[in-house]
């Protein structure tokens, strides 16, 4: 199985280059050129996470030895989730959520990011190659504390993570300046999560600025889910989450369901996509957005439009503007269509904008809820069924109940439960109709008592944790930051 640009047909590569390059020469995102096909699900019911994931990873990272791809999935989903099937699917007030935050770092993120570094190690030993990786990452909040987590210590790879300083939850924000591992790098810059990812493309795009960090002994990779390493394990748990309800008996052999997922950057929801395009029975993909609802108004208009204000919601991690996975979305149902594809992109990037103008509603129902919304949502769950939500699938649940509403449609739904409630307490607290403490950590012990659940490790051990990053910059000085902070610039730690 090949690799392409979205951009460009012609330059293809292997999965390895692919998981290595992170994003392709042109700007483009690499997507596989063909998508293969789920055998018989009846089949697969009982097959367990990794063997699943040894499946259809296999699939896709064909020109890996399957000797590696076994050993990255045998070392990301085995400790690092307690030694438990990674993720659980629970039924509360009649749909299906899938918990995809039983990591170590307590967010969805950690289903993709514990065996990149795997599959990374593996590709840069099979091919050869000399150089040090650096790992260059924006973060509206989870996925800079799983990429650091997930590469800490990992031999021949750096890890640079950029997060907008006021635009992270204090939970997240602790998880990332404590950060232990030599190789890891935390910077704040001022400015907001397009910012961030706006600069690492801008990176990623500079030729002298490469053949620079090249001479130094220095290659770019990327561990947003730009990156096609980060999107494949993902398709694997929404095929995991059917074969579940299948095995359960609460749906029946290719039976259609809908999926509902919060977005930001449209990778999780893509993943879903894949796992549809390989025959997986899904109908309605249900694209979830907080009040930065771009991609619900592009649903609704076939109109592109980031020129408004980027607005700091209770859900951090979904604040964004330009949504990287889209791109790939559109090359897909445009039937590959390379031109289109870039004139658009160079349209977002000129104008701020775009139009799509065919535009086929089936594929995709898009919807988004406001502050209200999602505090009404988290009271009324946990008031009914003592289910307590995160904010981001807060949104999901609040939309999804919009749908309910709007179209009758009430084929059995999965929800992608993206995140632990101990990572944004103060909403959850406040939804709930209480006072939020001044300390974060007396918070955490209100969530805990309404989960009737023990606090996390990794979140009681941040109280006592000393911080190792201080680092901020502004926006235009990222790559002089990065060049720095690779000369071992960095004072903190
Ligand atoms: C990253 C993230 C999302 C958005 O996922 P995308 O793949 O970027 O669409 C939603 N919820 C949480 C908790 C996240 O960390």
């Amino acid at each position: 199985m090949k690799y392409y640009s979205t951009r460009n047909k012609e330059n293809k590569v292997s999965s390895m280059e692919a998981i290595i390059k992170g994003i392709a020469e042109d700007g483009g995102l690499f997507v596989p050129e063909s998508i293969p096909t789920l055998p018989e699900l009846e089949n697969l019911k009982n097959l367990s996470y990794k063997e699943l994931a040894k499946l259809i990873i296999g699939m896709y990272f064909d020109d890996y030895p399957q000797e590696d791809i076994n050993a990255s999935i045998n070392g990301a989903y085995g400790e690092k989730f307690g030694n438990m099937e990674p993720v659980k699917l629970v039924e509360k007030d009649g749909v299906h959520f899938l918990e995809l935050f039983h990591g170590p770092t307590l967010a969805f993120k950690d289903m993709a990011l514990t065996i990149l570094p795997y599959l990374m190690r593996a590709a840069l030993l099979n091919k050869g190659i000399k150089q040090e990786v650096v790992i260059l990452t924006a973060t509206s909040g989870d996925t800079g504390k799983a990429a650091l987590e997930g590469f800490k210590d990992v031999p021949g790879v750096n890890v640079v993570v950029f997060y907008p300083k006021d635009g992270v939850s204090e939970m997240q924000r602790l998880q990332m300046i404590t950060q232990i591992g030599k190789n890891t790098h935390v910077v704040a810059i001022e400015g907001n999560f397009d910012d961030a990812q706006k600069g690492v493309k801008d990176i990623f795009g500079d030729v002298e600025y490469n053949k620079e960090l090249k001479e130094r002994g220095y290659v770019l990779s990327s561990a947003n889910s730009i990156n096609i390493g980060r999107l494949i394990p993902q398709v694997v748990y929404y095929v995991y989450g059917y074969l579940n309800l299948l095995k359960e008996g609460k749906i029946k052999n290719n039976q259609e369901i809908n999926v509902v997922v919060p977005t930001g950057n449209f990778g999780n929801i893509l993943a879903a996509y894949y796992a549809k395009k390989m025959g997986l029975p899904v109908d309605r993909l249900i694209c979830a957005s907080n009040d930065n609802k771009v991609l619900t108004d592009f649903f609704e208009t076939g109109e592109y439009d980031k020129g408004r204000e980027l607005l700091l919601t209770s859900s951090p991690s979904m604040d964004i503007l330009v949504s990287s996975n889209l791109e790939r979305f559109l090359f897909h149902i445009s039937g590959e269509d390379q031109s289109a594809i870039k004139d658009m992109m160079e349209k977002l990037t000129k104008e701020g904008s775009f139009r799509w103008s065919d535009f086929s509603k089936e594929e995709i129902y898009g919807e988004f809820a406001d502050e209200r919304e999602v505090s009404s949502s988290i009271d009324q769950m946990y008031g009914g069924e003592g289910y307590v939500m995160d904010p981001h699938t807060a949104v999901a649940y609040s939309v999804y109940k919009k749908f309910l509403k709007e179209t009758g449609d009430d084929k059995p739904a999965i929800i992608a439960s993206t995140a632990s409630p101990f990572k944004f307490p103060d909403k959850v607290i406040a939804s709930m109709g209480e006072h939020i403490p001044e300390n974060l950590f007396k918070g955490i012990e209100i969530i805990a008592d309404a989960m009737k659940a023990e606090i996390p490790s990794q979140v009681s051990e941040l109280e006592r944790l000393p911080v190792l990053h201080r680092q901020t910059c502004k926006k235009e000085e990222m790559k002089g930051a990065v060049l720095q902070l690779l000369q071992g610039g960095e004072t903190n730690d």
